[in-house]
């Protein structure tokens, strides 16, 4: 059995020991099958690959300090993939055969769930394809639910430590009535310009606005925004940013420490009056944000004071990872134990 170096592992994909799979056929999901492949057999034309029947979940598992292993809000990634499939007209997962799944293919790759001391963790990665093969433009009759799992590094190597962004106006990454609400490949293909723009510009990531108006503020790269400013914590309300279970957590977290809570269109100038802002989602929870460039509007939002995390998304920050990792009382019932 091959070391894995925990300490030193990146965010990137590892042949782990078993995937889990279901067949939708004849209308109904099969029996839950333990795989050890790591190819799909997949015809041709099927639907995923011409027509981008196609989405995915991103979750994590934490070996925590008391020896357990939890598993993060895996009802609120059912949730959101139910609602990706009706956004793209594929067959619902339903919470208790996606929790079933999830917890089998956590507990099969039990060695590869790292120690809580490195810092890293067993990232869950469900798939749900269409399969049929057609040439038509319609929904497939048949799709594969499957998920793997892979350790990855933590996001942040050196500590929690700022980033900065560019706004990109050249590309969209989803249209105000498309597919943005959805996780989907199709956004990620999208995003793939502006974001390689941003890389070369010497950013950590692309920053988007609105398509429609180019006024408001939508996402920073794949990760939901928020701001900090007068004890409230304000996030976008857009009908094409995906729902990011990280960002709700953040929000109730919020509200739990007395800090308003507000939900409504960011116009992009409004990026001079906070006192924080970060990025966030499950990869890296917040990636606080030193500032943010509009280089057509020859303006630079600068954000972070000298560089450095605010008070409030470290506060925030710690209580989320604290409670992943069993620290703190988890009073909303966030987390599952999946391995005793
Ligand atoms: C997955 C994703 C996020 C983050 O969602 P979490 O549930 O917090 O991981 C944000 N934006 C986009 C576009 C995403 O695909």
């Amino acid at each position: 059995m091959e070391q894995i170096d925990w300490k030193n592992l990146s965010f990137g994909y590892r042949r782990t020991d078993y995937n889990v799979r279901c067949y939708y056929r004849d209308g109904k999901w099969g029996e839950i099958e333990l795989c050890s492949e790591e190819t799909i057999p997949l015809h041709m034309a099927a639907t995923c690959l011409h027509y981008g029947q196609e989405a995915f979940e991103g979750l994590k598992a934490y070996r925590c300090p008391d020896g357990k292993v939890r598993v993060f809000r895996a009802d609120e990634n059912a949730a959101r993939l139910q609602s990706t499939c009706q956004g793209i007209m594929m067959p619902e997962i339903p919470t208790e055969m996606f929790i079933e799944m999830v917890e089998k293919v956590v507990r099969l790759n039990e060695r590869f769930i790292p120690p809580y001391e490195s810092g890293a963790t067993l990232y869950i990665r469900p798939l749900l394809i269409g399969t049929t093969a057609q040439v038509g433009v319609h929904p497939s009759e048949e799709y594969l639910f499957l998920i793997f799992v892979t350790p990855v590094g933590p996001y942040f190597k050196g500590g929690f430590a700022c980033n900065d962004y560019v706004i990109i106006r050249e590309y969209d990454r989803s249209a105000p009535l498309g597919t943005g609400i959805y996780k989907v490949g199709g956004n990620y293909a999208a995003s793939l310009r502006a974001n390689k723009m941003a890389h070369d510009l010497g950013y950590a990531c692309e920053f988007y606005l609105d398509a429609k108006e180019k006024k408001y503020i939508d996402e920073c790269g794949a990760a939901n925004f928020f701001g900090i400013k007068d004890n409230t914590y304000v996030t976008p309300e857009s009908t094409s940013i995906l729902p990011s279970v990280t960002n709700k957590s953040l929000m109730q977290l919020a509200e739990d420490l007395g800090m308003k809570v507000e939900r409504r269109q960011i116009p992009v100038e409004e990026l001079s009056t906070f006192e924080e802002a970060g990025a966030c989602g499950t990869a890296a929870v917040i990636s606080p944000i030193n500032k943010i460039d509009d280089l057509e509007e020859k303006k630079s939002y600068v954000i972070a004071k000298d560089g450095k995390p605010g008070p409030v998304s470290a506060k925030l920050y710690q209580k989320l990872i604290n409670i992943q990792y069993g620290i703190e009382e988890d009073v909303h019932g966030w987390t599952r134990v999946v391995i005793d």
